[in-house]
């Protein structure tokens, strides 16, 4: 089959699959741009591999707004699902027209306290979608896209198939708000002097340690307070409600003005009300 067809054809697949962005990103550019350690770069992973498809689907904001809440935590876990299944049904349809390809898991490890002792998959996707055009990254670490800012959940899947790539994103999405370093529950962005803030991810990954335990896991307030992407268009800007929550609800855990996502907060799952 042309590859000009087989890409129509994995764009077709994907979308009916549920991803809202779909990038192809030829392995040359893990080269290119020398971002990470050879070992992660795709063509070490699986050395067949010329082609990583990233496909990406939307968190919703009004409900990141609760976390920590399980409702965030179903949702996380509802895109956790669709995405492995997605990859994993888009690489045997890619396996049936001849070529070898494989889903890459969305996150790769076995529980969090591994993260804890060691914050790194061998694999990112993150890295992946930006060379696949479908963003950049932010000051958060996190993949910033047109669409969905960072709220966008990511899995990729390596092929032999080439495939004609999508152009890199050059300029930053990131306006450097750091929104997202002021809200951070844990104080994890250390150095912010650079584009991308130095980050301590074993305090991030104790977090979210400690959110699993009590049901209500992952955090991704960064994530929530990212004023780019063109859904908040959709569900409105709440930078200052954002920026005095967590020092209003310390003052006055039932406070009015985050009424709504106290409600949430208090079913289902473990909160600091309960202890
Ligand atoms: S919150 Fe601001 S600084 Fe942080 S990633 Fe988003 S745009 Fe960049
Ligand atoms: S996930 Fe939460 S704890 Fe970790 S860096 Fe983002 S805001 Fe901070």
């Amino acid at each position: 089959m042309a590859a000009g067809n087989l890409r129509q054809l994995i764009i077709r697949k994907a979308r009916q699959a549920g991803a809202q962005l779909t990038g192809f990103a030829p392995v040359e550019r893990w080269a290119e741009y020398a971002e990470t350690k050879e070992a992660f770069f795709p063509q070490q992973v699986f050395p067949f591999t010329r082609t990583v498809i990233v496909l990406a689907v939307p968190v919703f904001i009004p409900v990141l707004d609760t976390t920590p809440s399980v409702v965030y935590s179903e949702l996380y876990n509802t895109t956790n699902r669709l995405l492995d299944e997605m990859a994993y049904r888009l690489a045997v349809f890619i396996n049936s027209k001849g070529h070898r390809a494989v889903s890459f898991p969305r996150d790769g490890y076995g529980d969090i306290s591994v993260l804890v002792a060691r914050p790194e998959a061998a694999f990112s996707h993150v890295l992946a979608a930006r060379y696949a055009g479908l963003g950049t990254i932010g000051f958060n670490h996190t993949l910033l896209t047109r669409e969905y800012g960072p709220r966008v959940r990511l899995v990729s899947v390596l092929t032999d198939a080439i495939l004609a790539p999508d152009p890199i994103i050059e300029e930053s999405l990131c306006i450097r708000c750091r929104l997202c370093q002021k809200c951070c529950p844990t104080g994890s962005f250390t150095d912010t002097r650079q584009p991308v803030a130095a980050m301590d991810k074993s305090r991030c990954a104790l977090y979210h340690k400690e959110l699993k335990e009590q049901y209500r896991y992952p955090c991704g307030v960064c994530i929530k307070v990212c004023p780019v992407g063109a859904d908040r268009e959709r569900y409105g800007n709440q930078t200052q409600k954002y920026l005095h929550e967590k020092e209003r609800l310390e003052k006055n855990p039932q406070d009015q003005a985050y009424a709504d996502w106290i409600h949430i907060r208090t079913f289902g799952s473990i909160n600091s009300n309960d202890k």
